[in-house]
């Protein structure tokens, strides 16, 4: 069968149940794929082929003997930041670069008792500090849709391997719209999960307030499946919540009767490109069509504090997280010194790059004696108010619809030089780690063939009813069909 690289998870999954193919068979096919579309993606720090191909024969063997579930031997590509036992895990930093994790992140573990087969390790922004993923320390990813533009980041090698058909899906982490804004630039379906819905276990910690794992697919319904798997309590995470987890599947219903939508005119930026404009309008017309009650004006006032928050908070607890890198316990180890203090000095100023030294100067900076209540109290205090803010939104609507980035995909290293025009790629997208709730991007459209992602933001813990949403306008349009032009 030609093309099996293209399968989504489900019809892979029919296939592999019902014995047309096999998982080695897919396997194979997505790593050809995989090997032709790298020399133009660079989406991988890591392949491996090799293992990859073993884990397929296992799944097989797990088929056969009747034991196969919706994930079983179907191929997905894992964010390197995600510790995987036995293949590196570098976080895109030199001062990771050969760092072999000794145990799984619980996301990994969980995925291999349901035979996951791991074909290798998504590029990102290092650390996850970035949205375009040219922060990567190795080299930076391109978008499949155009090869002179970023996919996106942190997640960006993810989202690409997904969008390219090298991966049937991926995971990412979303700490500010990591799995959102390169899901939205790469026309594929990316969500953030609820704060705590998913285990944060293994995962490298960038923002432990923030950060969230979730999936990257080609459709809605097999975010479902990974959401299914990925999600629920675990004992090593205490910030996971032990309620139970639903069957994401059953919120696939494809109308919206009496759901009531609002749409944050703060969302609809000044500096957004009219075409994004455009497009959203429509979309959210469709929405409208498909029984939806929209509200057009919607006002959340607190939005625009909401990145210069987010520039304070995430930095403050980077600064934290990242001072364990001292070249002592594991990692980059700068040696050629005779005084520990200078091989510490020396192990961060060679193994990090410009952005992260950049977040943990500001995160120090903000945490100190004298800034602490000016900088970092304060914008807890607007992480609460913007917080507060989406609690009474949610009183009254179900979900609210934002466009996913205010631009299509910019030119590679057009904003590399100018951090705050990189970091307004996310206004849309941080407000909702802010407030913990759970965000999705999925395809809306195209200009100039470039994507354009809607983004779907609901209660904590209600990703059914953004599954519902997606899953609607989805069957309703055809643009997750559409690939890109490899
Ligand atoms: N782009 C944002 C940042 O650089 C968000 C990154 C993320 O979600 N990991 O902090």
């Amino acid at each position: 069968m030609d093309d099996l690289h293209r399968l989504t998870i489900s019809e892979a999954h029919q296939l592999l149940k019902g014995k047309k193919i096999s998982s080695v068979e897919l396997t194979r096919a997505c790593l050809k794929r995989l090997a032709q579309a790298e020399k133009k993606v660079h989406a991988c720090v890591t392949v491996c082929a090799e293992t990859a191909l073993k884990q397929a024969e296992e799944a097989d063997k797990a088929v056969s003997g009747g034991k196969v579930q919706p994930l079983t031997g179907i191929p997905a590509i894992i964010k390197d930041n995600m510790c995987t036992r036995g293949i590196k895990t570098t976080c895109a930093s030199r001062i990771l670069e050969n760092f072999v994790p000794p145990y799984n992140a619980t996301v990994v573990e969980k995925l291999k008792d349901t035979g996951i087969v791991i074909l290798g390790k998504a590029n990102m922004d290092e650390f996850a500090m970035g949205s375009s993923t040219e922060n990567s320390a190795f080299f930076p990813t391109r978008n499949p849709w155009d090869l002179d533009r970023v996919p996106g980041g942190s997640s960006g090698g993810s989202a690409v391997a997904v969008a390219a058909d090298e991966a049937i899906y991926a995971l990412g982490s979303d700490t500010g719209g990591s799995i959102r804004q390169p899901a939205g630039f790469c026309s594929v379906v990316g969500m953030k999960p609820t704060y705590g819905r998913v285990s944060r276990f293994g995962l490298v910690a960038f923002a432990s307030s923030l950060d969230q794992i979730g999936p990257i697919t080609k459709n809605v319904a097999d975010c479902a499946l990974v959401m299914n798997v990925i999600s629920g309590h675990d004992p090593h995470d205490s910030t996971s919540v032990p309620d139970p987890v639903p069957d994401y599947i059953r919120s696939l219903v494809p109308d919206l009767k009496k759901l009531r939508i609002g749409i944050p005119r703060e969302y609809f930026v000044e500096g957004m490109q009219p075409e994004v404009r455009v497009i959203m309008q429509t979309a959210i017309a469709r929405l409208e069509e498909l029984g939806a009650e929209v509200d057009w004006d919607v006002s959340l006032r607190h939005t625009k504090y909401a990145l210069a928050a987010y520039y304070i908070l995430a930095p403050s607890e980077a600064s934290a997280n990242l001072a364990r890198y001292d070249g002592v316990k594991y990692g980059f180890s700068y040696q050629d010194t005779s005084s520990m203090w200078e091989a510490m000095e020396k192990t961060k100023q060679f193994g990090f790059g410009a952005e992260v030294k950049r977040r943990i100067m500001l995160g120090t900076y903000a945490l100190s004696a004298g800034y602490y209540d000016a900088y970092y109290l304060k914008a807890q205090k607007v992480r609460t108010l913007i917080k507060q803010e989406f609690d009474r939104a949610f009183e009254k609507y179900d979900a609210l619809v934002t466009p996913t980035s205010p631009t299509v995909p910019f030119k590679l290293g057009e904003r590399v030089d100018d951090p705050v025009q990189m970091y307004l790629s996310d206004v849309c997208t941080l407000p909702i780690n802010i407030a913990g709730i759970p965000g999705i991007s999925i395809p809306a459209g195209f200009v100039d063939g470039l994507p354009v992602g809607m983004q779907i933001l609901g209660k904590h813990f209600d990703e059914a009813t953004l599954l519902r949403i997606a899953f609607a306008y989805e069957q309703a349009t055809d643009w997750h069909k559409q690939k890109p032009p490899l």
